[in-house]
């Protein structure tokens, strides 16, 4: 896999063609960023975690009737996916407020959100993925009201089926990001990744505020036991599912 061959490169994933065209190879990093790409690091093994995480997650979402653009993964680091068109959107989930809710809004980390908050944020790296208003988001015609309804719909079915899959695991999902894209038959599906690089993860068998964390916040806030955390979330899911 030359450079030449390079789709895309992004923070996270490199995305290769394919000989059929409407399939894609996923190919996913140990590179990771935080505070859009001005902390820059490497979390050795994270490429493979955070793929085979994902395929299991797919795998579930998809069991359980959501449409995803998940096909195989011909190795631990590399997943082959349906060619789509992303839409400019990150979903984020929130079921307890964490992150930037809490800095924007003063709620407090932990607090429980009921009933669990959906919002949307432009997917633009330039303009540091600004929160949208759903008008906003209309207006911008970065989705239709048919589409932006759907991908409500799913995000809401998605929490659930992960948040029981976590729970079971020990582990309480916090908050989350989703990337939907549109396939070249039209179809809206379930894109990206799930892992601890998009989700916050805490273990249910620690109090302690730092301890507890699963996820990328422990690159982002140097908490140190970056990989060991990563691992454990993979244990934990393959366990179940593996
Ligand atoms: N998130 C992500 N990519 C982004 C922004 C957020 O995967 O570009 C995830 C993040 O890991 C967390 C959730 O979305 O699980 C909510 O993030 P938040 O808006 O609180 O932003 P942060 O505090 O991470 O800047």
């Amino acid at each position: 896999m030359s450079d030449r061959q390079k789709l895309y490169e992004g923070k996270a994933k490199i995305i290769y063609p394919t000989d059929d065209p409407e399939v894609l190879l996923a190919y996913y990093k140990d590179d990771a960023t935080a505070f859009n790409a001005q902390k820059r690091g490497t979390i050795k093994g994270k490429g493979e975690i955070n793929c085979t995480l994902s395929a299991h997650l797919f795998r579930l979402l998809e069991s359980k009737g959501i449409p995803t653009h998940y096909i195989d993964t011909p190795a631990p680091d590399q997943m082959r996916v349906k060619r789509v068109q992303i839409v400019p959107v990150e979903v984020i989930v929130r079921n307890i407020a964490a992150g930037s809710l809490c800095k924007q809004t003063g709620i407090p980390t932990g607090t429980v959100l009921e009933p669990t908050l959906v919002e949307f944020c432009y997917k633009n790296d330039e303009l540091g993925d600004p929160l949208l208003t759903r008008d906003r988001l209309l207006l911008m015609k970065l989705a239709t009201p048919e589409q932006l309804e759907a991908i409500e719909t799913f995000s809401r079915q998605i929490d659930a089926i992960l948040t029981e899959f976590f729970g079971e695991c020990g582990i309480t999902l916090v908050d989350f990001k989703l990337e939907f894209g549109i396939t070249t038959d039209g179809q809206l599906v379930l894109a990206d990744e799930i892992s601890p690089d998009t989700c916050r993860l805490w273990d249910q068998s620690e109090t302690d505020p730092n301890r507890r964390v699963m996820d990328k916040d422990r690159f982002r806030h140097d908490l140190g036991n970056v990989e060991n955390a990563y691992e454990q979330v993979l244990a934990r899911v393959v366990a179940r599912l593996g």
